[in-house]
């Protein structure tokens, strides 16, 4: 049986990439325990020589791309034009 940090990482690993959302359903948690998973996650495959890569949350409603953040939950609201129609950010692992 495996845990649910464990297919977390086959997901990633297998799939091209990965919203939060996507990543809740397929493993019956909410978000938020998501980001807490990803969070150990990012720790442990890096003795593995692996990390996870993030595209970037873009704002929808001008373009404002919200690259180099470090936390792994998806922004709510635009800085730049306070939209909330932000496209969440999409996951997978990649080796580094
Ligand atoms: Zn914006």
């Amino acid at each position: 049986m495996k845990t649910r940090r464990e297919k977390i990482i086959e997901l990633l690993s297998k799939h091209e990439e990965m919203t939060l959302l996507e990543l809740a359903d397929l493993t019956n948690v909410p978000v938020k325990v998501v980001v807490q998973d990803l969070d150990s996650v990012r720790k442990t495959i890096r003795s593995e020589k692996k990390r996870i890569e993030v595209r970037p949350a873009i704002c929808m409603n001008c373009n404002y791309t919200f690259s180099g953040r470090s936390r792994i939950s998806d922004p709510h609201k635009c800085p730049e034009c306070h939209s909330e129609r932000i496209s969440p950010q999409k996951f997978r692992i990649a080796s580094s």
